[in-house]
């Protein structure tokens, strides 16, 4: 079972991430927050598995809301077919986000080794120097609350134009076609954030560069609740680290994300050997099979599996991510000066979702 998952989802890598944020130069000391360049592409195989699941788009009654972000688009040789269902994934996010500054996805359509659905990453990575935590360009520049990269994309995603029976509908996939939709909200969640830096080289697990982990890092907790960043426990590097990345015991252990389950922190995905690309970035598969409301983000996807919703562990991952830097202290106050207030966390408060509605992506 391992294995066949390790042979459906890979990780293509362009740069790793020790490399690229070695080799960006350092930014000047004054800055609150310094930018990185995107680093590697997550690819997702096609699974041989057969199903036919269906999980529903956020209804109004539900958890639809008014648009409170924008996804713009820049696609790149897409039929209008595969464009329209893209859309669609672009319109289930944009319902599902609070995001003051517009989000802009560069979308390829292209061809990709055989059995690749498709792929994606954060184009750039903007470090905190205050947290020391590195975010995601589409987080980052909702909590600075400026662009700090007009005009480029905040997310590459890239499909494949060759080989694969894509189902471009918004209903039940039939059998033996993929899911565009439910592909494209995958890749998708993986841009905006749902993306680690642990990785396994020469036996060594570690983390990050030069101490920074990104902000997905900072919630990774083991069977005994410790955080995988803690040093006297896992040192980075360290065989102990490979240890834990290969429990398959690993959580995401952030308050919204435990809210949306039930209390519990989110089991993520967490095989041995590790596997680049699939391990800890996504949920596990045994624990959220197709059909399950939190089964978009998991390793595989298969023919017939039908998904237009992230699902609440997704989201309350994503509320996470952005409410980290009020709950270490950094946050965004409402009543002090503006003068007074940290330039990289200003988030205006009308913007926070209303009582009792879905967990903001990005606030
Ligand atoms: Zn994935």
């Amino acid at each position: 079972m391992r294995q066949r998952r390790r042979c459906f989802h890979v990780l293509v890598v362009v740069m790793c991430v020790l490399s690229f944020l070695a080799a960006v130069p350092q930014a000047r000391a004054t800055e609150a927050w310094e930018g990185k360049p995107g680093g590697s592409l997550t690819m997702l195989y096609a699974d041989d598995r057969e199903v036919q699941t269906y999980v529903a788009p956020p209804t109004q009654a539900t958890e639809l809301r008014a648009q409170a972000a924008t996804i713009t688009v820049a696609y790149e040789g897409f039929p209008p077919a595969a464009q329209a269902s893209f859309q669609y994934a672009v319109q289930i996010w944009q319902s599902l986000l609070v995001a003051p500054l517009p989000i802009r996805v560069q979308a390829v359509w292209t061809e990709l080794p055989t059995g690749v659905l498709g792929g994606a990453r954060p184009e750039g990575f903007y470090v905190n120097t205050i947290t020391k935590i590195s975010y995601p360009v589409a987080l980052a520049k909702q909590l600075m609350n400026r662009d700090p990269s007009p005009g480029e994309a905040d997310i590459m995603a890239a499909f494949n134009s060759s080989g694969v029976t894509w189902y471009y509908g918004t209903g039940q996939t039939p059998p033996g076609q993929f899911n565009f939709t439910t592909v494209a909200l995958h890749e998708l969640g993986h841009g905006l954030g749902f993306t680690d830096s642990f990785g396994v080289t020469s036996g060594l697990g570690g983390w990050g560069s030069g101490g920074v982990p990104l902000i997905f890092d900072r919630f990774v907790v083991d069977a005994s609740n410790t955080s995988l960043l803690t040093a006297a426990r896992y040192p980075n590097p360290s065989i102990a680290l490979t240890t834990g990345l290969q429990s398959d015991q690993l959580f995401f252990n952030g308050p919204k994300a435990r809210a949306a389950n039930a209390g519990k922190s989110a089991r993520l995905y967490a095989p041995n050997p590790f596997e680049e690309g699939s391990s800890v970035s996504h949920l596990d598969e045994e624990v959220y099979p197709p059909g399950d409301p939190n089964s978009l983000m998991t390793p595989v996807g298969a023919r017939g599996e039908t998904n237009y919703n992230p699902g609440p562990i997704t989201l309350g991952i994503f509320a996470d991510h952005a409410g980290h830097l009020r709950r270490s202290g950094l946050g965004h106050r409402r009543r002090r000066p503006a003068a007074a207030r940290p330039a990289a966390v200003r988030v205006p408060a009308a913007l926070r979702p209303p009582a009792g509605r879905c967990q903001p992506l990005l606030q």
